[in-house]
This record gives structure tokens, sequence and C-alpha cells, in this order.
């Protein structure tokens, strides 16, 4: 593999980040890779595991070097690490550098990119150009936004490991004024994972995977939930069998990223439920009138529909 950036800098060194970099080390496809996030306990425990080379706490130290900036953290602390994208890389006058992230709603990802690198707020090194635009400055063309569409239930650094990413999609949703070399660069980077990039538009994006991922991981946790205020719980948890596991797997996904996904993409995800309401409703009566042709007709097609899809 060809070496395509000499630095990296990876905010937020979890399982999504730390698989990032340990598939690109193994791939050679960068030379150093510079770690920042939250608590200096996960960039310690990154560090030791060999996920990044070198760490700083402060996220605008961290950036001044990079060529590009990979940001996987919590969707809800995705405004703040921006902002210190921001700062950090125009005190160094570092404007070429291309920011990604891997969050996993795009819209609002999209447009607190768009409002955050293009505020011309005066931290840049350089002059202010006849148009407004600051010259030198970093700025929303060179952030693309994407998403992997690959993870486990577990999270933190320890959770990281180097395939994740062979053979899934991972989706880029630039805006029209993204810069090309820009995207071509993260398409690359993504690829070298082992990864299979498609670029989609990101409100499309959001409604597709509110279906294919939001939906089940809601489902799951309220399954769970619901369960558990039952009486006798004890029993219930006892005597789960594989389709319990499988269906509920996901309900011991992180709290906090999940809390964040549905905040970020309310209003598709709560289309979803609305659809879900009505499919169980239907079930509902479906079993309350004894009606097995029809509770028969719908397995018949969920099966159908389900092994078309998945095999
Ligand atoms: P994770 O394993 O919990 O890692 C999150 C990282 O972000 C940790 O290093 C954490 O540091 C850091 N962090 C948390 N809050 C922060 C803050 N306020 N400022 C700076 N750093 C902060 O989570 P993950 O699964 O890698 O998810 C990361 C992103 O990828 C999320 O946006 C998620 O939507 C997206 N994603 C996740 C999956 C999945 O299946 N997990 C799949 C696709 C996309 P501390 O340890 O110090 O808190």
């Amino acid at each position: 593999m060809t070496v395509l950036i000499n630095n990296l800098c990876v905010i937020g060194t979890g399982l999504i980040g730390g698989s990032f970099c340990l598939s690109l080390k193994q791939a050679g496809a960068c030379r150093h890779i510079v770690g920042a996030g939250r608590s200096e306990a996960t960039l310690q425990k990154a560090l030791q595991l060999d996920i990044i080379d070198h760490y700083e706490t402060d996220i605008e130290l961290a950036v001044k070097d990079a060529d590009v900036v990979f940001v996987s953290v919590p969707l809800g602390a995705m405004a703040s690490v921006f902002k210190q994208i921001k700062t950090g890389l125009n005190k160094a006058g570092n404007s070429k550098a291309v920011v990604t992230d891997a969050g996993s709603s795009k819209q609002q990802v999209v447009q607190l990119a768009a409002e955050i690198f293009d505020a011309n707020d005066g931290d840049a090194k350089n002059g202010r150009s006849e148009d407004g635009v600051v010259e030198g400055e970093f700025g929303a063309c060179r952030f693309v936004a994407g998403h992997p569409i690959a993870g486990t239930e577990n999270s933190g650094p320890e959770a990281a490991f180097a395939e994740l990413y062979k053979d899934r999609r991972v989706i880029l949703t630039p805006s029209a004024d993204t810069d090309a070399d820009a995207i071509t660069l993260v398409t690359e980077l993504w690829q070298a994972t082992g990864a299979m990039v498609e670029t989609m538009d990101a409100a499309h994006h959001d409604k597709v995977l509110a279906a294919t991922s939001h939906l089940p991981h809601i489902l799951a946790f309220g399954l769970v939930h619901c369960l558990e205020n039952m009486d006798d719980i004890e029993n219930v948890f006892r005597f789960a069998a594989g389709g319990f596991r499988d269906v509920t797997r996901i309900a011991s996904s992180d709290p906090v990223m999940w809390r964040d996904i549905c905040l970020n993409n309310q209003k598709p995800i709560l289309e979803m439920m609305q659809r879900y309401r009505d499919e169980l409703d239907m079930l509902y009566n479906a079993l309350e009138s004894g009606d097995g042709e029809k509770l028969k007709e719908i397995f018949e097609h969920a099966k159908k529909t389900r092994d078309k899809f998945t095999h």
C-alpha cells in the first residue's frame, strides 16, 4: 500500500476512531497518528494498544500539523470539537487539512460544519479578501461528512480492531461546495481500510439509516426496558433463548451515543416509529381476532423479504 498522508489526527479514539487508526496502520496508509479526545485515561489506553503514536489533551494543539482530522466522538460533542479544530487549524495557519467525521446521522453534522467552519470569527492568521472571505482560514469546503456502516455494541479503545471496516460500506455525504480533492482523499483512506465507499445526499442517508439502524436500536432498547419492568424478571432473562439474544444484542450499545443519534435524527426516526406502530397495531388486531391467515401472510412476506436482502 502506498502512503496516502503523513499526519492523521483522530479525535475520539474509541471503537470507530481506534479501528480507523489500526486498519490504516496495518495498510501503511499514514506515517504518524496523533490522538485527542476527552479523558487522558482513554488516550493513554489508545497509546498502550498502539492505536495512536502520540496524544495531546488539547484538541487545538493536536490538529496543528494534521493532513487529515478524523472526528469520531458522540454526535452531541461534535459542535464543541469542530470549534476547537477550527481554532487550532487557524492558529497554525493550516487551511489545507481535510476534516471528516463518522457520525451516525448526517444532516445536522453537515449544517454544523457549514456554520462553524465558515464563520468568519477572525482567528485566522491571514487577511480578509474583498468578498469578506478570510483567506488562509480553514473552511467548510474542506470538510467531508461520512458514516461507516460498521460497528459493534462495544465501545472504547479496547473494542477497536483493524478488520472492522473490511468489506463494509462507508457513506460520504458531501455538500455541493465540498472540495473534490478532499472527497478523493477521504475516499482513498476509507478504501485503504478495506471499505466500499458510496456517496449519498445527507437527507437520504438519514432516512435510510433511520429505517435500517436507528429504529432497530430503539426497538431493542425498548424491548429490554419493557421486559425489565415485568414481574418475575429473573425467570424472564434466565430462559431467554437465541432469538432474544439476536434481537436485543444492540441494546448493549452505548446509551449516550444512542441518545445523541435519536436527537440528531429525530424526524426521520419518528416517521419510522409511527410506521412500526401501525404494523404492531395490524399484528395486534390479527392476533386479537384469531386471524391466523393474516398472521401467516405477514410472517411469509417478512421472511421472503429478509431472505432476499440478507442472503
Ligand atoms: P466510543 O467507542 O464511545 O468512542 C467515543 C470517543 O469519543 C471516546 O474516545 C471518547 O473519549 C470521545 N469523546 C466523548 N465525548 C467527547 C467530547 N465531549 N470531546 C472529545 N471527545 C469525546 O464511540 P464510537 O462507537 O467509536 O462512536 C463514535 C462516533 O461514531 C459516534 O458519532 C457514532 O455515532 C459513530 N458511529 C458509531 C458506530 C458504532 O456502531 N459504534 C457505527 C458508525 C458510526 P472518553 O473515553 O474520554 O469519553
